[in-house]
């Protein structure tokens, strides 16, 4: 059976990057699961009224030691390793900031004392996935502080979360920062390759469970849930049956995809990367997790459920506003209007 929370064992956990987007359900699910929580958060972040002094504001509540640096400071890491006896780091930093956990690691190897460092993954097994530009150059950076963290012998943990569940828009800056469409979906080639999708919560929840457990030392763990492997066609479904509407759906086809990569726009050529790379060439289901180094969470944790995307989906759906707007519809023959709103919906 399961031990309940007060059972299972506590490790002084620091989160880098619980500001952002994967980060904040990392650093949640780690005081959620009583663990005591270090967030490292640069300096800038904790000042002023924006979203990142919101979010530390909200963990701090529950919990939470900040503490301020940046992992591109040797010197400071190793004083904040020692001093605050971490065993666990997780590193939840964006994209653009990949190879500054190579300086982050040069602390963790002279400091000596952590037990497990989980990188910045939380995506696709980089190891596999092969991904045209930019999409590469990204993977090529997170694959280089693989091979240090080997190198390094630091017990590590590969987290392979797949995608977040959202609607997988391949021109936004960020995979899932807006609510699925209302207007039209964009169907990738055929709409028929299959990818996973985890809500984030789930992936804050999965992850927290790795860091202590002995069968995930030196291990990618792929987050696989059955019940929400979905190809684009019935993610389409589930989002009208939540909506309770029909949408166009508009082919993007493979060309498009490799076009929007080859404009390089950054951030965006690198999600159209991605979107070709997951939902063309199938890169979460082309390969069977068989090698020795790897392992599934499912079977790992075969007692707790995933949030399946039909749950999600009709949270997402309680976020969308309908109104009457009488004079527009005149035009356009119809009553109702949906209007998104502008922020940001909590459920993502
Ligand atoms: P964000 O850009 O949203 O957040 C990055 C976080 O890292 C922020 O909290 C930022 O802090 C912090 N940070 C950046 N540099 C430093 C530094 N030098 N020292 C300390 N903190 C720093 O990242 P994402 O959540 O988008 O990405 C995190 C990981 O998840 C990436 O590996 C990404 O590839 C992956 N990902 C996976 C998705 C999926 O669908 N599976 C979706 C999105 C991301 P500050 O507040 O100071 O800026």
């Amino acid at each position: 059976t399961t031990p309940n929370v007060s059972e299972i064992a506590k490790h002084r956990t620091l989160i880098i990057g619980s500001t952002g987007f994967i980060g904040r359900f990392v650093a949640e699910a780690s005081l959620h699961s009583g663990h005591p929580t270090y967030l490292l958060v640069r300096p800038g972040s904790v000042v002023g009224s924006s979203k990142s002094t919101t979010t530390i504001g909200y963990l701090q509540e529950r919990g939470a030691i900040v503490i301020t640096g940046s992992i591109d400071d040797q010197d400071s890491m190793e004083k904040v390793l020692k001093e605050h006896k971490i065993e666990v780091v997780v590193s939840v930093v964006g994209g653009e900031r990949i190879l500054d956990q190579l300086i982050l690691l040069e602390a963790i190897k002279a400091v000596g004392t952590v037990k497990r460092f989980l990188p910045s993954e939380f995506g696709h097994d980089i190891d596999r996935a092969d991904p045209v530009e930019p999409g590469l150059t990204m993977y090529n950076e997170k694959r280089k502080v693989r091979r240090a963290t080997e190198a390094a012998g630091i017990p590590y943990t590969y987290i392979c979360c797949n995608s977040i569940a959202g609607w997988p828009y391949h021109d936004n800056i960020h995979p899932a920062d807006v609510l699925p469409p209302l207007d039209r979906f964009h169907i990738y080639g055929d709409g028929t390759v299959k990818a996973y999708f985890v809500t984030g919560s789930d992936i804050g929840k999965f992850t927290m469970k790795t860091i202590g457990d002995v069968r995930t030392v030196n291990k990618s763990v792929h987050f696989r849930p059955q019940c929400n492997l979905l190809n684009i066609n019935q993610l389409a479904s589930l989002w009208e049956k939540s909506i309770g509407r029909t949408l166009p759906r508009l082919t993007v086809t493979e060309d498009d995809l490799l076009s929007a990569a080859k404009e390089m726009i950054i951030p965006q050529s690198i999600v159209a990367s991605f979107t070709h790379d997951i939902f063309i060439k199938g890169c979460q289901v082309n390969y069977d997790i068989e090698n020795p180094n790897d392992i599934e969470v499912c079977s790992l944790y075969p007692e707790t459920p995933f949030q399946t995307v039909e749950e999600c989906f009709k949270d997402f759906a309680t976020k969308v506003v309908v109104v009457n707007v009488p004079k527009v519809a005149e035009k356009s023959k119809s009553k109702d209007f949906i209007v998104v709103p502008n922020t940001k919906p909590e459920a993502l």
